[in-house]
Parts: C-alpha cells; structure tokens; sequence
C-alpha cells in the first residue's frame, strides 16, 4: 500500500488546461465540463427527491478524470462517490473531497486498514470480511459504516439472496460495524426484457425484509445502476449508482431516453500528414490496403498504443463535417483514412475519432460496433498517452 501511495504522489492526474488548443500532441480528449454538468443535473432532475446520488467515478471516471466529474457530481447533491480500488479512493481523498466512498467489488483482508482509517465504505459480501472489518473496528475503538452486498443474481459478490436469512445472525452479532447501506447489481438493467431484473428486484426485497425482521434497517439502499435508473423506478430505493449516464452515454440502446443528455467526452487529432497513392500503391503495414483507383489519404496520429481499436479497413473518422473510411490496419501510432471524398480537406484539418463535427457525429457504440465490444469499453479504452482537455 505504502508504495502505491508514494506512486500515487507521482502520478497525479495530468494537469488539464482550459483552453481547447492543446500544445503537447496533434491529439487528444476533450472533457466538456459544461456537458457534465448538465447531464447531473438532468439525471438529478429526472429523480425523486428522495433519492440519493452516488455517482460511479471508477476507472478514472470511465477515462474522463475522477475529480472533474466528482467535482460536477457535488454541484447536484452526491451522497456517496462509488469507486472500485483503494488508489480510486486515495485520489478523491487526496484533492479533499468530503463526500464519503463506496468502494463497489470485494477486498482482500490486505486492504482493510486503510478502508478503516479513511472510512471508505466496503461492500461486504463475505462473512471473513465482516469479521476482519469488525476486528480492526473494536481495536480503533470505533464504530465503521459498511454496506451489505448481496448477490440476487449476478453470481459475482455478495452474499446470496437465499442464504442472508441463514447468515443475518451471525453477521449482526459482529460488534462496532454500522450496517448503513445494503446494495445489490444488475445484470440486465438496460435490455428491453426486464425479467431477470424484476427477479432480482424481487429477491432484494425479500432480503431487505429478511433484515427488517432481524431488526436492522440500513439508511441507503441501493440496486440501480445507469440501467435502473433510467428503465426501474421501481428498484431506486433511496440511493441509485449511476456511472456511464452522467458521462452522456446510454448503458444500451433500448433503454429510456433521457432528453438533453449528450456525451462529454470527443477524442480529436489533426492531420499530420496528407498525400496521394497511386492505383496499386498499398498503405500501411502487412499491405492490407491497396489503392483501386489514384486516392488522396489522410494519416491520423492516433492507434491501438492510444486505445484506439485495431480495426483493419473498417471504420470511419470525421473530416470536414464528413465521414471518411478507414484504409488499411490500424498500427500503435496512427491510422489512414481516405479523403478522395473530401478533397477540401487539408494538412492539420481537425480529425474526430468520438464526437461531433458539423452535422456528423461518430458515438462510443459505432466505435463498439467497429471493434465488437461496448460503449463502456471504448470510454476506458482511451489510454492516458492522449492529453486530456477540459472545456466548456
Ligand atoms: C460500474 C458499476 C455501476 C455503474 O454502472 P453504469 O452502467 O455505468 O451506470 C453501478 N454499480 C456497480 C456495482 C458497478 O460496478
């Protein structure tokens, strides 16, 4: 932990400057911080009073800055900031957030200390780990606020919907632990057929009841992630989890549209090189391009070294308001696209990868359907190596 931590001193976000010509590279990530906002407050809006936000900042907020979006999140009233390891958490306590932590998945015993000491708040989905937290718990003489996990159907952490009853008691005899929240995950949230997720609400209910009849009511409880807190008002209780919907990214596309919510972040570079080939000229390692007919190329300064995916004559980047293929395979350091369509196009035009350009617009999904995986995977896939910029 200790060498963590003195990384971590070395390692702080990188400095982000507010002004939208970045000097270090000919490519980069922008944050729109008004955009943030907004969409906190329309999901914030959108909610019951009653219900609590603890905005999930994990991964460095999907790739878009922990404490930028942390810093947004408490513009609307954030009851909880749920991030996912002790060195997510050791950056919001550092930049001296007040608001208190989840720290979501399970822990090694390891990790315990800390947790007590900070009073980062655990999920606890294991009997050794109640029993670890409530020992170091005793030994500080002071009382530690935890949060049940239960599994009601992810099959992941937590304790299992049908074995709480059994395991309540030895759990509540546990001394100097608060039981202040009981959370459970979705595994099928944002998919048009509820029926695993009423299950599993169904089954958090009955586990909520089977607490309330060993006589504990825990003040936060929590089942919903972006996914519920669009399509399940029936699962917000008092506390929801969202993560990827204040980012301006809906978790699917059959999931209710929230209107105003626009994605905060673009990744942008600039032509760093444009040029002709010649019918049969090829582009690019292994050749997996030739020219048909005389083509004029752009090369843009981005590839699989920046997260960008390694799609091989696939794929589209915005040019001019247009969308311009991909030729060729994507290397570590840059990718073509062909502008033959677009010939106003010049040397350092600005290329977007993820955002919009004129009336075009390319979405973290087309980049998820060009690579085969998800929104979620491509927002975290944007590798640190690209400077971050914040506007607006
Ligand atoms: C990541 C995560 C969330 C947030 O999920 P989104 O789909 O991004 O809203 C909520 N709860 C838990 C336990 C998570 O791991």
């Amino acid at each position: 932990m200790s060498q963590v931590l003195s990384l971590l001193e070395t390692d702080a976000e990188p400095a982000a400057v507010s002004a939208p010509a970045p000097a270090s590279r000919s490519a980069w990530v922008e944050i729109d911080v008004a955009r943030l906002r907004t969409n906190f407050r329309l999901i914030r809006e959108d909610l019951p009073p009653h219900v609590g936000l603890a905005p999930v900042v994990k991964d460095n907020a999907y790739g878009h800055g922990a404490l930028t979006v942390a810093r947004a999140a408490i513009e609307v009233g954030a009851r909880f900031f749920a991030v996912n390891t002790l060195e997510e958490a050791d950056e919001l306590r550092r930049a001296g957030f007040r608001t208190p932590l989840l720290l979501l998945g399970e822990r090694h015993p390891d990790e315990l200390p800390a947790c007590v000491a900070h009073g980062w708040r655990v999920c606890v989905g294991e009997l050794a780990i109640a029993r670890e937290l409530s020992r170091l718990a005793t030994e500080a003489g002071r009382t530690v606020p935890v949060h049940l996990k239960l599994d009601t159907g992810m099959g992941r952490f937590g304790v299992r919907w049908d074995e709480l009853a059994a395991m309540l008691p030895e759990l509540l005899r546990l001394p100097h632990l608060d039981w202040e929240g009981v959370a459970s995950h979705f595994a099928m949230s944002d998919e048009a057929d509820k029926t695993f997720a009423l299950l599993q609400l169904e089954r958090y209910q009955a586990s909520l009841q089977n607490l309330i009849e060993a006589g504990i009511r825990p003040r936060f409880q929590h089942l919903c992630n972006s996914g519920g807190v669009l399509d399940l008002p029936a699962a917000h209780f008092n506390l929801v989890r969202p993560g990827i919907l204040a980012l301006g990214v809906f978790p699917s596309r059959v999931c209710r549209r929230l209107p105003g919510i626009a994605p905060v972040m673009s990744v942008k570079a600039r032509l760093v090189s444009v040029r002709r080939l010649q019918p049969g000229d090829p582009c690019g390692y292994g050749l997996r391009y030739h020219a048909p007919t005389p083509r004029r190329i752009g090369i843009v300064p981005v590839g699989y070294g920046d997260g960008f995916p390694r799609l091989r004559n696939a794929g589209e980047a915005l040019v001019r308001g247009r969308r311009a293929p991909l030729i060729g395979s994507v290397a570590m350091d840059a990718f073509a696209v062909d502008l033959t369509d677009v010939p106003e196009a010049q040397l350092w035009d600005e290329v977007v990868l993820q955002g919009r350009q004129g009336g075009e617009e390319i979405t973290a999904q087309d980049l998820a359907r060009w690579k085969g995986s998800v929104s979620y995977d491509i927002l975290v896939g944007w590798r640190a190596r690209l400077p971050r910029v914040r506007v607006g």
